[in-house]
């Protein structure tokens, strides 16, 4: 159960799903150590907005299942690796955070034996009650799925009361903005406008746990300094699902 705040009321509760590309930075594939010591800065600020941080990497930085398994590796194996490459995220982000005198904890999907404890709810609340950044690493632990997918059924677990999605482009477009100079940005949409349109926002179990949640979705630029706090402090940065 969670715990009310000293004037009766649950503190606020975040789920930040970060793409595992916002460690490699200039990069096209690995972890930049630049960009990984902005993230823990940009985390850190967040933190010190007294709110709860529940955290999930990415692992595509490293290796996606599906395109490994387009190349020829049996598709479990490949999840597998993705899942653990999100596990290796997770260790060089509570590294980071650390050393910003931030205290955070680890909790795997699955069971890693010595080097991180697994993954339960219980575990997970009692982290989040303590003002620790808890990064919840392995995914939902089973393949096929993705961190996207994880995020929003951790959000759902924890009863987060937002999802904010951290990318490297300003929010959701009605199509990539980086091929389409005059593509239309959207501030503001519903869950069913991205499931009709197709629009990337997150993969559609993703939309649908969130949907039947009724947890908003906030898609905005993890790569411009300052923002994840603006988006805490409630100003309009990005896209809002909801
Ligand atoms: N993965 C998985 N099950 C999960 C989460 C992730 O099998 O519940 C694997 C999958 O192969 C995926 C990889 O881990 O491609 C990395 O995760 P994702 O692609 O979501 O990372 P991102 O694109 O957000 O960096």
């Amino acid at each position: 159960m969670r715990k009310a705040s000293s004037k009766g009321r649950r503190r606020r509760r975040v789920l930040l799903k970060m793409s595992g590309e916002m460690l490699a930075g200039s990069q096209p594939f690995g972890i930049e150590t630049r960009a990984l010591n902005f993230i823990a800065r940009e985390i850190a600020a967040a933190h010190r907005e007294k709110v709860e941080i529940a955290l999930v990497p990415g692992g595509g930085n490293i290796l996606r299942g599906a395109q490994a398994s387009g190349k020829g590796m049996d598709r479990v194996t490949a999840d597998y690796i993705g899942m653990l490459a999100t596990l290796i995220n997770s260790l060089n982000l509570v590294d980071a955070l650390r050393r910003n005198k931030v205290d955070a904890e680890v909790l795997n999907a699955f069971r890693v034996g010595d080097i991180v404890e697994p993954y339960r709810v219980s575990r997970a609340e009692a982290c989040l009650q303590a003002g620790k950044v808890v990064l919840l690493s392995g995914g939902t632990g089973n393949p096929m799925l993705s961190t996207d997918t994880a995020a929003a059924l951790r959000a759902r677990e924890l009863s987060c009361q937002e999802v904010l999605k951290g990318t490297k482009v300003d929010g959701v477009y009605e199509a990539d903005p980086v091929k389409v100079k005059s593509a239309r940005f959207h501030p503001r949409l519903t869950y069913q406008q991205v499931l009709g349109r197709g629009l990337r926002v997150m993969d559609l179990s993703a939309i649908a746990l969130c949907e039947e949640g009724n947890i908003p979705i906030r898609v905005f630029n993890l790569r411009k300094q300052g923002n994840l706090v603006k988006v805490l402090r409630g100003q309009s940065v990005g896209t809002l699902v909801e």
